[in-house]
């Protein structure tokens, strides 16, 4: 995404208006550019601003971000613009004060998985190491948009995962209560509660799938995709970062163990330390690197948004039981977003098929039978990295200054602030946070258990 208007003739408006532009930059009114177009600050996000441009006929918002050309070489180059990319480069600029860095993407900002998804945040993980890093990312967004001065429209409207068994609630309060005893929230709902909670569900006696209750986080909910990608791709590039879009790597250069540079559609460009964020797209990577196979599948996975409706649900729900796999919640605007399962079968392609489509119009419909006369919108579909035990990776790699992120299977969203965190922390100190460091490429030679769901060795079970 670009920004418009030209950061000059704002100025000059403010000139010709009389205005003081050193007040009016002290403020954060206008964009302030040193000698060689350097953006040293950008416009801040305020209520003062939206009254200053609401009586100065909206001249002053410059653009979000610059479109620079890349440079020879950066200390820490990072590829791929979704969001884990730009979080790492904004935690590298901020938490370690890295000042020459990149960031490539072969398309455009949030065109990826981070401007597809459903956009579920929550840290109901009870493992070791799974459970420390989703509650550091939900602490994250919780201060997201006053961190990078960007509304995110973090909805913090409960997580609500139902049961549909005695067994299955024994599992949940195992679950929640981990989750409530190491500093998270949790709390199940009888059926009575859940009621009077989520009215529309299908209650009746006659459901395949009885519902019994409900394993709630109410902390956990919604935030707007795009504006997290252009929250971090603004707040990354007031630090000094070079979004660089348009920009496809196609090549991987080495000097034996060592990355040298990067062979992309806008030349070559040499990077200090290297860092692979690219999602769906990390076993094309990893082999451009000689660096052969990864435990890591590349599936579609795709979400359906409907015609916009009157308030209906408060909450995201989740439904899942023998087989059914189905999570839903209600746009700002109305529609009805919801997803499933993967379409079971490897592609790099972004577009699903009809057996998936209906797979998820029969578990909508047999969990809020008020959908069925709703019309469907638009559905699409992303390209997702899924791992042998549904967990992700933030690790180095066999090469001395590649580092890796990947393996974010459906729940890399929620994830994005704390794998930028982690992933800065480990390419600016070159050794993993103890908080991730069983999930290196080496845990399963080691016997690691990271496998929250209990899935077993294959990556299309890891929903
Ligand atoms: C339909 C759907 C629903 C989902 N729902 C949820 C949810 O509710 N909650 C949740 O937590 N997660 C969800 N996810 C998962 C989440 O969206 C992803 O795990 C996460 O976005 C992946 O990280 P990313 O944003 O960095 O990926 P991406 O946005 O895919 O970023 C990777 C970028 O790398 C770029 N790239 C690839 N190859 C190259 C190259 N050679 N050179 C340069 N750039 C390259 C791509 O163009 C892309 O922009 C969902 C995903 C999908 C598809």
């Amino acid at each position: 995404m670009r920004g418009g208007g030209r950061v000059g003739s704002k100025k000059a408006f403010l000139t010709r208006s009389g205005l003081d532009r050193r007040a009016m930059t002290a403020i954060g009114f206008i964009d302030e550019w040193g000698p060689d177009n350097v953006h040293i600050a950008m416009t801040r996000f305020s209520g003062w601003n939206v009254l200053l441009n609401g009586l100065t006929g909206q001249r002053g918002w410059g653009r979000q971000w610059r479109d620079p050309e890349p440079k020879d070489g950066y200390d820490a180059v990072i590829v791929g613009g979704g969001l884990h990319g730009l979080a790492t480069a904004y935690y590298l600029a901020k938490n370690h004060g890295v000042k020459n860095i990149a960031v490539l993407e072969k398309g455009w900002l949030g065109g990826g998985n981070a401007g597809r998804n459903t956009t579920i945040v929550r840290s109901n993980y009870m493992l070791p190491g799974n459970r420390e890093f989703y509650e550091h990312s939900l602490k994250l967004w919780e201060e997201l948009s006053h961190d990078l001065n960007y509304n995110v429209m973090f909805s913090q409207r409960s997580h609500v995962s139902l049961l549909h068994s005695p067994a299955a609630v024994d599992a949940a309060a195992r679950r929640y209560n981990t989750m409530r005893l190491t500093g998270s929230d949790g709390e199940l709902w009888q059926l009575d509660e859940l009621k009077k909670n989520v009215p529309h569900l299908n209650y009746g006696p006659d459901t395949r799938f009885p519902i019994c209750g409900a394993a709630v986080q109410r902390r956990a909910g919604t935030a707007r995709h795009d504006a997290v990608a252009w929250g971090y791709a603004r707040a990354a590039d007031g630090r000094g970062v070079d979004i660089i879009q348009n920009c496809e790597v196609t090549g991987v250069t080495r000097d034996g163990g060592k990355v040298t540079g990067l062979e992309t559609s806008r030349g070559t460009i040499r990077g200090k330390k290297i860092g692979f964020a690219v999602a769906g797209n990390t076993s094309r990577l990893w082999t451009m690197a000689g660096l052969g196979t990864l435990p890591i599948e590349s599936h579609k996975l795709q979400a359906f948004v409907t015609e916009p409706v009157k308030p209906l649900l408060d909450q995201v729900v989740v439904f899942g039981v023998g087989g059914a796999h189905f999570y839903i919640s209600q746009s700002d605007k109305g529609g009805m977003v919801f997803g499933g399962d993967i379409d079971w079968y490897k592609s790099y392609a972004q577009r699903g098929n009809l057996p998936m489509i209906q797979d998820v119009a029969e578990c909508a419909t047999s969990v809020l039978p008020c959908l069925g006369r709703l019309r469907l919108l638009r559905h699409w579909s992303g390209v997702m990295d899924m791992s042998m035990d549904g967990s992700f990776f933030i690790c180095k790699t066999p090469l001395d200054n590649l580092y890796l992120n990947a393996g974010w299977n459906y729940g890399g969203f929620k994830a994005s602030p704390a794998s930028g965190w982690y992933f800065a922390d480990l390419i600016a100190n070159d050794r993993p946070h103890r908080i991730i460091a069983e999930h290196d490429l080496g845990r399963f030679e080691r016997g690691v258990n990271i496998d929250e769901r209990g899935a077993g060795p294959d990556p299309k079970l890891h929903g």
